[in-house]
């Protein structure tokens, strides 16, 4: 996605000089199809956390796939924004690794179940990204601090962040969809509750934060506001 974004971008520069030169008009207007389709065709994004999201999460950690268990669902509606046209990104802090409580390799098989038990849907996430350190080992990743989602905007070159939303059942979500500049709406499944309790003076200052009961019926907003 990248490269092709940064052709069109070189293509751009090309065709403006282009502009002045009407034999190569053709170029040119070819050039400005090639953008539209491109921004046609571009998918919405939206971001999940995982745990507390998509899956039920547990003090204890999910260690393994037996312990990834779907919250009712929230697969059916991964689904629903995929056949909307958005592409699904995860947004994981998975500590448990660095606390030596389950390798990568681990987590690649609870991703396989989540990804394989998602496709039974008709769903797909397009790619999950994880922080594996511990808090002490102060990395740039670990959520509210906002380097993987700097990651993905790179990746996937996300300009128009507007209508990103992300989705999670914690503060620390909650804060680094805000440093991100992204819509954020809290959920109620996982930890939801109980933070919004333990943080309720800072959420009370946010007139406008979306809250839903869990992710479907997140989703249902985002697709009912389109
Ligand atoms: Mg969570
Ligand atoms: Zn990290």
């Amino acid at each position: 996605m990248i490269n092709i974004n940064k052709t069109i971008a070189k293509r751009c520069t090309s065709s403006q000089s282009s502009i002045l030169n009407p034999q190569s008009s053709t170029e040119f207007e070819k050039d400005r199809a090639l953008i539209y389709r491109s921004k046609q065709h571009r998918a919405k994004t939206i971001i999940l956390d995982r745990d507390g999201v998509i899956n039920e999460d547990s003090d204890a950690y999910i260690k393994s796939p037996e312990e990834w268990i779907p919250i009712p669902g929230s697969l059916e509606a991964i689904a629903r924004l995929n056949k909307a046209g958005y592409q699904a990104f995860v947004i994981s802090n998975q500590s448990g690794i660095g606390r030596k409580l389950f390798d990568i390799k681990t987590l690649e098989t609870i991703h396989e179940k989540m990804n394989q038990q998602l496709a039974l849907q008709g769903g797909r996430i397009e790619k999950i990204y994880f922080c594996p350190h511990k808090p002490e080992d102060n990395c740039d990743c670990r959520k509210p601090k906002i380097g993987l989602f700097k990651q993905l905007q790179k990746d996937y070159a996300l300009s128009d962040l507007k209508n990103v939303y992300y989705i999670g059942d914690k503060y620390i979500d909650f804060l680094m969809a805000k440093k991100a500049h992204c819509p954020f709406i809290f959920v109620l499944t996982g930890h939801g509750h109980e933070e919004f309790k333990i943080h309720q003076d800072t959420f009370d200052i946010e007139k406008n934060l979306l809250i839903a009961k869990n992710l479907a019926q997140a989703v249902d907003f985002i697709l009912g506001n389109k």
